[in-house]
């Protein structure tokens, strides 16, 4: 009977102290917005978007590579170096050196090979950098609005650890009708895509496992604009904004300064990815505690 007593204490403590050891998984979801300048997203009526930044961390003074290209800014973003390593010049993606300086979803792998990895975009050359062995679920859909779908259905039914979204309408706007916080068309696209985020943020909350589930939001952009373009090394083109949200930041504004290639270092960070020395990563961690 004694014998019998003592293990059954050690066994509750035992399944006690199991319980005490679960922690939540730790995801990251990466919101892309082509061609949103901060000033215009302050500007703009963004309730979804204020809701993240005001409780989060957040710089709307970071900045992204001089040469202020789509494809030289995104590979940036999700490599975590610039551009005199990753070698992405241009929209054209000629000979990315993706076998030095991978894609961070590459990077994670090499020490969680089971994380389970999605990328969604609008415009599709951002994938031109994933490599051919990553079992990254790709998709590419030609609307927002179907971007938004899909991440939305993707969030409902699959065991989502990663995931980079891009949304392109602001950037369209941009183009066709001016980069600047006076131009109402320019806003209004940035007020529609604060919709879509807001979707796809319900979709996250609602999943059946987010309560054991800790996300790691960033939102960020490629580059501004002036005029109708974007490509030069002025502060109308660098400057772009940076907002992690999850219970992991430091709430408020960040005050060091943020760079687009910090977005890939901290979500490795937040996967708990050792960053190795050997990577040779430009970013630093921002907006963590
Ligand atoms: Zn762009
Ligand atoms: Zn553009």
């Amino acid at each position: 009977m004694k014998l019998q007593l003592k293990y059954y204490v050690f066994l509750t403590l035992t399944i006690a102290f199991s319980f005490s050891e679960i922690k939540a998984q730790n995801k990251v979801l990466i919101l892309g917005i082509d061609g949103c300048r901060p000033d215009a997203l302050l500007a703009a009526k963004t309730p979804h978007l204020d809701n993240l930044w005001k409780n989060g961390a957040y710089s709307f003074k970071a900045k992204t590579d001089d040469l202020s290209w789509s494809g030289v800014c995104w590979t940036g973003m999700l490599t975590g170096v610039w551009k005199d390593k990753h070698k992405v010049m241009g929209n054209q993606y000629l000979n990315p050196n993706i076998k030095e300086y991978p894609h961070f979803f590459n990077l994670a792998k090499q020490q969680q090979p089971d994380l389970r990895t999605y990328s969604i975009a609008n415009w599709s050359p951002v994938h031109k950098i994933l490599q051919y062995n990553d079992a990254t679920v790709v998709k590419h859909k030609p609307t927002d609005g179907l971007v938004t779908k899909s991440v939305v259905k993707t969030l409902k039914n699959e065991d989502v650890d990663v995931m980079f979204v891009h949304l392109d309408n602001v950037d369209h706007a941009g183009h066709k009708y001016g980069y600047a916080i006076d131009n109402s068309k320019y806003i209004k696209s940035i007020e529609k895509t604060d919709k879509k985020i807001g979707r796809i943020v319900k979709a996250l909350q609602k999943r059946k496992n987010y309560a054991n589930e800790n996300w790691l939001i960033l939102v960020s952009t490629d580059h501004g604009g002036s005029g109708t373009n974007h490509g030069k090394a002025i502060p109308e083109h660098t400057t772009i904004f940076y907002i992690a949200s999850g219970k992991d930041v430091e709430k408020g504004e960040i005050k060091k300064q943020v760079y687009v290639i910090d977005v890939a270092v901290t979500a490795l960070k937040h996967l708990n990815i050792d960053l190795k020395e050997a990577w040779n990563l430009d970013g630093n961690v921002s907006g963590l505690k």
